[in-house]
């Protein structure tokens, strides 16, 4: 029982080692500054460092030009709305639209932005998770300066239809962001196509290493800086360049872009063998996200009568990592807002687990915990007083 699985890929990934390696030279033998430009240990960082923005560039079929590295996905989501919601104060532009299933670096920035006279209006998803382009529509007023629409959630994996929203967002002139955390390496992004003017992405759930991440912005998109100080990103960023984390961060995303076929139809064998042992083996579940419209390695089911939370201490009990629907990072019982945008109850939210695969899980690993999973809802059922009370009632 020293089986130790790790389903808990949306959270976090393990640093790939041929990102390691690479990353290494750059604490040991290239630790110059990029902008010291008079000597070579300063010159290797800054070309490693373009050579980054370039990799991430072509993955996303953007200019070099067009990439910023920052701090992760979180700054990147703050830059967009903030930075946007700044470049436009006092113009007349006050309005927000978003979805209910964001993220809460986009939720609660909005929130923020309350405070500053900016409006938002959160869309409503269908129950797969799916935002509907005629509300969208609807909501869109001449005040609207930005449109931030997740491209595929992270805890149910519904992919949105970016491109379609890309189009409605640039009909009307107002600018389009994409948070692509989550899609990155697992989806094709292409924000020529896809009409997207700000793109938000992070190292560490692909492979690389964490506290990096990036920002597409199209050229001529109006936004305002969020981190002032030195001239560094070309006077969009300040604040000496973590090397290191940008070159894990590049090689992160090369090895995404080679591996891109094979990933995604490994994942999605693998995941469609998740869903399916759950569903033939256990009674009184629901299948929580798109059926097919959802990211390769994302699995997410309801337990009606029992408790995400019990299930993963026994999952834990058992080495397997995974995630409950209630993400509670402030210690709150309260399900997740996704959940809920969805239209499930209190009750079956709260039965919520989600598994999210990585290219390290083997069939056997599926096997064992469709069996462990079996296993672990029989026990926690024959204890819970709202099964038996449903019983009771039949
Ligand atoms: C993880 C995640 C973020 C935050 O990224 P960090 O790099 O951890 O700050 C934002 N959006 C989504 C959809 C995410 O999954």
């Amino acid at each position: 029982m020293s089986r130790k699985l790790y389903l808990d890929n949306a959270a976090t990934t393990r640093v790939k080692r041929e990102v390691k390696d690479e990353m290494d030279k750059y604490f040991d033998e290239f630790y110059g500054n990029p902008s010291s430009q008079l000597y070579e240990l300063g010159r290797k960082s800054k070309e490693a460092v373009e050579k980054a923005r370039k990799t991430v560039a072509d993955f996303i079929n953007a200019d070099e030009k067009e990439i910023y590295f920052t701090a992760g996905g979180s700054e990147s989501d703050n830059w967009a709305l903030k930075g946007t919601a700044f470049a436009n104060l006092n113009k007349g532009k006050n309005h927000i639209i978003t979805t209910k299933i964001e993220h809460h670096a986009i939720l609660h920035t909005c929130e923020y932005l309350e405070k500053f006279g900016i409006e938002t209006t959160y869309l409503n998803v269908d129950k797969y998770g799916m935002v509907d382009l005629e509300e969208l529509k609807q909501a869109i007023r001449p005040e609207t300066m930005i449109i931030s629409v997740m491209f595929a959630n992270n805890e149910i994996g519904t992919i949105q239809p970016i491109e379609q929203i890309g189009e409605i967002a640039r009909e009307h002139g107002i600018t389009f962001h994409v948070d692509a955390v989550q899609a990155l390496g697992s989806v094709k992004i292409d924000v020529k196509k896809q009409h997207i003017d700000l793109l938000s992405m992070s190292a560490h759930k692909i492979g690389g290493p964490k506290g990096v991440g990036g920002m597409f912005i199209r050229k001529g998109v109006k936004i305002d800086n969020l981190i002032h100080g030195g001239g560094q990103e070309r006077g969009r960023r300040a604040g000496t360049e973590g090397v290191q984390n940008i070159v894990g961060f590049g090689k992160a995303v090369e090895i995404a872009k080679r591996d891109f076929d094979y990933h995604v139809k490994r994942l999605t064998f693998l995941r469609n063998k998740l869903i399916g042992g759950i569903k033939n083996n256990i009674p009184d579940v629901v299948l929580n996200g798109h059926p097919t419209k959802r990211l390769p390695n994302n699995v997410n089911f309801s337990f009606k009568y029992i408790e995400g939370e019990s299930i993963l201490l026994l999952l834990d009990m058992e080495g397997i990592a995974a995630s409950s629907g209630s993400a509670c990072t402030s210690g709150s019982l309260d399900p997740s807002h996704v959940l809920l945008a969805t239209g499930l109850d209190h009750g079956t939210a709260h039965g919520s687990i989600r598994f999210t695969l990585s290219e390290e899980v083997t069939e056997e690993d599926i096997d064992f915990t469709v069996e462990t999973m079996k296993k672990i809802v029989i026990r926690l059922r024959a204890m819970s007083p709202i099964k038996n009370d449903n019983d009771l009632k039949k």
